[in-house]
């Protein structure tokens, strides 16, 4: 039996714990909270999306950063076996839209508990309200780590598993990074992900709280005509008008897949409001709905069409004078309403910070970590799982699986080790 020391109990550090202790191995967690899994339990907005019952390749595509690295660990406990594992420790499941995986009673708390228990069934030692401060080396092997208060703790294995930046109020302050850096790891260029865009034009946050479904986004860079308009992203789905410019599903996808090149330049986006409608289609629908308004003012013709608080803005953007007759407005002025709702154009002028970032991009770089067992190429007994590593995944499930995975590959490395 050997002694593993893991940092971090959160998804990743409770999931190698279990797998480990369920082999006879002895396992402490450090826990620098009161309490194990403050960010497990503000998953899926309180519900945790726990995986994805999509088809098991279907996992890869996506995987935004180094998905060839998970190839392994995934195929070894996938996301069906994360399933199979939470049903047996008593936590029934039920899978929603998009293939999201939710506990049926949709509390996260419902997770936790079933992972707590099952570590304390098996006799885990928690250290809760303890920093891990320091790895200690002999050499090219652990040797053990150093609590907060100066204590050296002995270890043969030592499984990182200290998540990222993001919601740092959970825990996650990116001590795994410090810890990796001085044994040796390179870790690549971090950034927020899944996470808002501030937008530059005010009229976009006067926009503050309207939520628009079934719309579709393309972002290009901010100069289209150098650019040629090239797409770098595209979706469909639900996004969000915010004080600062814009969030929800689809634009916290585009985060994912965009992060690295915000940090150096503006992006331009264009969302299509009538995605079901084509230009022709879309004037006709107008020139159907003018035709029954003759008379009336221009400001009030778009309220079948548009939602109320984005008419104003809509009018403005138009150049059409709100007080015009209808039967006034030409050709060419339509021409400008109808492209403007299938293009309805802002620029992107980075991320929201941190705080409020759902994964941190980047992190220990993968080429020095062994991708079947989740063990330092450089550190004999030295270990990275979870968000610390550099993986991530778009949203839907997939994060959680990342850690699910590789903290399992990590514990079965130590188990065959010592058999
Ligand atoms: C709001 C929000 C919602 C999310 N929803 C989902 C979702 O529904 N589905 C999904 O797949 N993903 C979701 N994610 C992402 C997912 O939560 C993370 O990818 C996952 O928690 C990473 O697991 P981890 O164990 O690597 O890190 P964490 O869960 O962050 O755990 C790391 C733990 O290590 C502890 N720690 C750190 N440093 C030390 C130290 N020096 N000493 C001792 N302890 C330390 C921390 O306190 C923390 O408890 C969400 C994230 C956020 C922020």
């Amino acid at each position: 039996m050997s002694n593993t020391v893991i940092i971090g109990g959160g998804a990743a550090g409770m999931m190698a714990a279990i797998q480990l202790l369920r082999n006879g191995e002895k396992v402490t967690v450090f826990e620098k909270n009161e309490k194990l899994g403050k960010k497990l339990y503000i998953t899926g907005k309180g519900r945790c999306n726990v995986t994805n019952a999509c088809a098991v390749e279907d996992i890869f595509a996506n995987i935004v950063s180094n998905e060839r690295f998970m190839y392994s660990s995934i195929n070894a406990f996938n996301n069906y076996d994360v399933m199979g594992f939470f049903d047996e420790l008593g936590v029934p499941l039920k899978v929603e839209r998009g293939d999201r995986v939710f506990p049926e009673s949709d509390k996260s708390s419902d997770i936790l508990k079933a992972l707590t228990d099952e570590m304390k069934r098996l006799g885990c030692n928690i250290m809760l309200n303890t920093t891990v401060k320091d790895i200690v080396l002999d050499e090219t092997k652990v040797s053990g780590v150093v609590s907060g208060d100066g204590r050296f703790i002995g270890a043969d294995n030592v499984i990182v598993a200290t998540g990222g930046l993001s919601y740092p109020s959970t825990g996650s302050t990116g001590d795994g990074y410090r810890f990796a850096k001085k044994c040796g790891h390179t870790v690549s260029e971090l950034s927020p992900a899944l996470v808002p865009f501030n937008v530059k034009e005010d009229y976009v946050k006067e926009l503050m709280g309207l939520s628009l479904k079934n719309v579709s986004i393309k972002i290009m860079p901010e100069n289209t005509k150098e650019s040629g308009n090239k797409v770098l992203y595209e979706e469909f789905g639900e996004m969000l008008f915010t004080h600062f410019g814009v969030s929800g599903p689809i634009i916290l996808s585009a985060s994912g897949r965009l992060a690295k090149r915000l940090k150096t330049e503006n992006l331009r986006a264009e969302v299509d409001l009538k995605p079901a409608l084509t230009v022709e289609q879309l004037d006709a629908r107008i020139l159907r709905d003018f035709a029954e308004l003759q008379n009336k003012s221009f400001k009030n013709a778009l309220d079948s069409l548009l939602p109320k608080k984005l008419i104003p803005v809509i009018i403005r953007l138009s150049g059409i004078s709100a007080e015009k007759k209808i039967n006034a407005v030409s050709k060419q002025e339509r021409t400008r309403l109808v492209d403007l709702i299938k293009a309805f154009p802002f620029t992107v002028t980075g991320l929201r910070d941190y705080n409020e970032a759902i994964i941190t991009q980047g992190g220990v770089c993968v080429k020095e970590i062994n991708p079947k067992t989740m063990k330092s190429k450089l550190i004999d007994g030295l270990y990275f799982v979870g968000e610390v590593l550099d993986v991530d995944a778009l949203t839907g499930g997939f994060n959680l699986q990342l850690a699910w995975s590789s903290a399992h590959a990590a514990a079965m490395d130590i188990v065959k080790c010592q058999s």
